[in-house]
């Protein structure tokens, strides 16, 4: 076997130093005071995708996009087999400086270094998604969920922007037709796809509680919202003894809780769920009255489907058990799912290794966000690694990651590129 550091690990602390110039070049060229400015569809996107695109044709590549508008840089290899390394640089109004473009400008770091390899085994793609952050219509993973072959074109037909313009016409101004969007699923499949590799900043606050420059993302959370019900009866807050009550209230209250502690008993080191009640509406709402009506949400999140599974269903026991003490009925509607996404386990060891390698430690986390790594899931092996984001704060101009903590990671997914590339290559 051919050794894995053959693709010249020797210098990527200059590789890395390259990134982070980069990064700042392109943020100078899309951002103003209040942050980057990359809305997708238009001008300053438009803007970042030139830079992109004269960065690739300096490495002496050529560029295709698919009908999804997604951009392809290809560096064919001696086998077919392609290992895929992407993100987007689209950014949300007044975003940071991290958000989607680390990932792109590493892997155009990555696609460099291999460009000035000796060897070729396999072919090395680099992916820019159209749209990640649906900021503009409201449709997150734009052009990867065309990819993926799931866009529900009829579905967004008609939609417009703040200012009232048309997706149709907003993509035409950028070549694409909407109805032609979903071809790109055909494009995608005549790749001959062994892994997405997907290098992103965190967007929340555990790598940094933990001083860690990198961390192994597991996958994506699935997803369970409901909205809860409960009926019991009003009255007088004076003249009904406690026994007599049907406080749908403290019904509800009791299932926030016991929902709190059912996520509790599911979490698992490095694998956490989550639960959250972020609505509460009590009725009549006024200070005298017993509650005869409450409805409260609840959003629970697991990277196993089992265990998702799980927590709903004791979730819905509880319900009824504290309906039931409290005299009053519950009924549960449910608003929206989404499924886990777990990365792929051979691909998530090699991330372990190369952060482990650079960092020496490698933590695991769940990704709470989606992201395009979560769309390719069905379609090939994926792997994310996350880095460290200061306070945790993205989708706002005071994004950052403290550049010690950037230097390693892009190393640390420099590597996982080159490893990869060589289990590739073995296959
Ligand atoms: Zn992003």
């Amino acid at each position: 076997m051919s050794s894995p550091h053959s693709v010249s690990s020797h210098n990527s602390a200059e590789s890395a130093q390259r990134v982070i110039a980069e990064l700042r070049e392109l943020a100078a060229l899309t951002s103003t005071p209040d942050g980057a400015q990359r809305l997708a569809w238009g001008p300053v996107w438009r803007t970042a995708r030139e830079w992109l695109l004269g960065k690739i044709s300096a490495i002496g590549l050529s560029v295709s996009r698919d009908a999804a508008g997604n951009l392809w840089a290809t560096l064919p290899g001696a086998s077919d087999k392609t290992v895929i390394v992407g993100s987007h640089v689209d950014s949300v109004p007044n975003g940071g400086w991290l958000d989607g473009t680390l990932g792109v400008v590493t892997a155009l770091e990555a696609v460099r270094r291999y460009a000035a390899a000796s060897e070729h085994p396999v072919t090395l793609k680099l992916v820019d998604w159209a749209d990640e952050e649906g900021a503009r219509f409201g449709n997150s993973l734009f052009g990867s969920a065309a990819a993926a072959g799931i866009l529900k074109v009829e579905e967004l037909r008609g939609h417009a922007d703040k200012s009232g313009v048309r997706i149709e016409d907003a993509l035409r101004e950028n070549g694409i037709e909407l109805d032609r969007m979903p071809d790109a699923h055909a494009s995608l499949k005549k790749i001959n796809a062994k892994a997405y590799l997907e290098f992103h900043i965190e967007q929340g606050g555990v790598l940094e509680s933990m001083n860690k420059s990198a961390g192994v993302v597991l996958g994506t959370f699935g997803l369970q919202r409901h909205m809860l019900r409960f009926v019991g009866q009003a009255a007088h807050s004076g003249a009904t003894p406690i026994h007599m009550r049907r406080d749908a209230f403290l019904a509800a209250a009791s299932t926030a809780l016991e929902c709190r502690e059912i996520a509790r008993r599911h979490s698992k080191p490095g694998a956490g769920v989550v639960c959250t009640t972020g609505v509460v509406k009590v009725e009549p709402g006024f200070v005298t009255a017993i509650p005869g009506a409450a409805e409260i949400s609840v959003d629970q999140r697991a990277l196993d489907a089992d265990v998702l599974a799980v927590m709903l269903r004791e979730a819905q026991e509880a319900s009824r058990r504290f309906a039931a003490e409290n005299n009053v009925t519950v009924e549960w509607s449910h608003l929206f799912s989404i499924e886990p996404r777990p990365f792929n386990p051979a691909l998530l060891q090699l991330c372990e290794d190369s952060v482990r390698e650079i960092t020496g430690d490698a933590p695991k986390l769940p990704s709470g966000p989606l992201h395009d790594a979560a769309q390719m899931v069905p379609h090939m092996p994926v792997v994310m690694m996350f880095t460290y984001s200061s306070r945790g704060l993205s989708h706002c101009k005071e994004e950052d990651t403290p550049e010690e903590h950037l230097e390693k990671a892009i190393r640390a997914f420099l590597l996982l590129v080159e490893k990869t590339i060589s289990l590739v290559a073995h296959q």
